[in-house]
């Protein structure tokens, strides 16, 4: 078990005000110790970074990448010792920590090394300006240059802390900025561990620092703090409006990947192969990290003519899944963070059985000690307006509801605050195309859960503003300068 302090300058500080415990979700042992870090803390945190941030941002681009590929490699060298810490503190099963908690944080790293070199001017036509009291007329040029923000306060949510962070803290670094890392309470430790890490692959001290908190103090006074340019925050979106309250005032930029509650809208086209991927789309809320994840289909909205036969379809797919020890290689659904966490899905459960929803599967606490559980959850005939289908849960909970038309579902899928993602199953990719024109979310699968790099990520309404992802994240954490000069 190791004791951390906060990371800044390149190098550990103790914590003035000591440290809390990490605790294992499965174990419920202790896994480590992370600083609680003060504002004063945060404060040096913040200067360490505004001390780097002009040398940094002044690195050739080049110079940028190859930092961005050592991070990569060490992280991809080191996942040996990394993983079970991460899993460790995360609870996720030894498949999701390997593959899909390291693995995409080290292809981040190396997509933002390329994104280094990506050009950062953007040219203008040239334009007749007629003669004016200031200046007489002439062919003016233009270009469009993206410059770093300066120092971004990353503030990022439990579940993927370390591919979280390597989504903002790749395409920080490689714009130039600098950056004061605030992971999760629940899960900051692997987060701490790249502070040396980034330092052995050659990035100047200061551009990376990381502190971390039990409460939301640390947090708070990043986003408070006059010397941060950018906010950029992954977590709920009650969290996000507070941030963006704060950092308002200040006119920080600001970067919210929050909330979703997706649907996933089966047509009434569906045939037996779209059904069985849509039936495994809605189940990875079970088999993906308890449907601790943003993206997640939580709602499976069916026509009525197939909705009997994919409720039926999704209880033997529920039924059919391990629950266990996250270490255990044949563990399909693990544990959820904490015990909080636990009792908040637990309440929703009870609320819609309470409301008369059908619990189909699922439904109460698995047998398991120690270790925070919730079997994989199926509500049938819920209505739209039940807690348990308009709220974010974030675990393994799915209601499945049916419709009658096409109007109807995109009612029931537009009826809640969020608009992340959403999903369409149909035999007709080009009627499921024109179908995802009317869903108020930021993305659309069709017959498919799979994400693709390169597209922008991020939300409409409540759950987000702005785009991360492949090269919008370049843009997210640039500022345009416009440079105009006579022929
Ligand atoms: P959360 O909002 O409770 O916490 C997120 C982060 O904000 C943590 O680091 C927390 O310490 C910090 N924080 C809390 N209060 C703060 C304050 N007043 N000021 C500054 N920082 C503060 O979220 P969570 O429970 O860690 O994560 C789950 C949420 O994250 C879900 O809503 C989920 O949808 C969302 N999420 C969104 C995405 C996305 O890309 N859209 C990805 C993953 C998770």
């Amino acid at each position: 078990m190791t004791t951390y302090g906060h990371w800044t300058a390149g190098a550990w500080r103790a914590p003035e005000k000591g440290h809390y415990p990490i605790v294992n979700p499965a174990t419920e042992e202790v896994v480590g110790e992370a600083p609680e870090s003060t504002p004063a803390e945060v404060a040096d945190a913040v200067a360490a970074a505004q001390a780097a941030r002009s040398g940094w941002s002044r690195t050739d681009p080049r110079e940028r990448a190859a930092v961005l590929d050592r991070i990569a490699d060490l992280l991809s060298e080191r996942r040996g010792e990394l993983v079970p810490l991460l899993q460790a503190e995360t609870g996720a099963t030894l498949c999701v920590a390997k593959s899909l908690q390291m693995t995409p944080a080290v292809d981040r790293f190396r997509r933002y090394a390329r994104g280094a070199l990506e050009p950062d001017v953007v040219p203008l036509a040239p334009s007749p300006v007629p003669a004016g009291p200031p200046a007489p007329g002439g062919l003016m040029n233009a270009a469009a240059v993206r410059r770093p923000v300066g120092v971004v306060g990353c503030i990022t949510s439990y579940n993927f802390p370390v591919v979280n962070l390597a989504g903002k803290v790749g395409p920080a670094l490689a714009m130039g900025n600098t950056v004061v890392a605030k992971p999760a309470p629940q899960d900051p430790l692997c987060c701490l561990e790249l502070g040396p890490l980034f330092q052995e692959a050659g990035l100047p001290d200061g551009v990376f620092n990381v502190v971390t908190g039990s409460g939301a103090d640390a947090g708070e006074a990043l986003v408070a703090h006059p010397g941060v340019d950018m906010i950029s925050f992954t977590g709920s979106t009650g969290v996000g409006r507070k941030i963006a309250e704060t950092a308002g005032r200040s006119m920080k930029r600001t970067l919210m990947e929050l909330g979703g509650k997706g649907a996933a809208i089966v047509l009434e086209d569906a045939d037996d192969k779209v059904l069985e991927s849509a039936i495994g789309a809605v189940g990875s809320v079970w088999s993906f990290h308890s449907g601790q994840f943003c993206t997640a289909p939580t709602r499976a909205l069916v026509h009525r003519s197939l909705y009997e036969r994919v409720v039926t379809g999704l209880q033997r797919y529920a039924g059919a899944l391990t629950i266990g020890s996250p270490v255990d290689n044949s563990t399909i659904v693990g544990p959820l963070i904490s015990a909080a966490q636990r009792d908040r899905v637990e309440a929703y459960i009870a609320g819609a059985r309470d409301q008369g929803a059908r619990i189909v599967a699922g439904g109460s606490r698995p047998a398991m000690r120690p270790g925070f559980y919730v079997a994989p959850t199926l509500i049938a005939d819920a209505t739209p307006e039940m807690a348990v289908a308009r709220e974010e849960i974030f675990g393994p909970v799915v209601v499945v509801m049916p419709f009658d038309d096409e109007d109807e579902a995109v009612r029931i899928a537009n009826g809640t605050s969020y608009g992340l993602y959403d999903y369409v199953f149909s035999a007709d990719t080009g009627r499921a195309w024109a179908l995802a024109a009317r869903l108020h979310s930021g993305n659309v699968g069709i017959n498919t859960v799979r994400r693709h790099p390169e597209t922008p990520f991020g939300g409409f309404k409540k759950s987000g503003i702005g785009r991360d992802g492949g090269s919008f994240a370049l843009h997210a954490y640039s500022e345009l300068q416009s440079l105009v000069w006579p022929s």
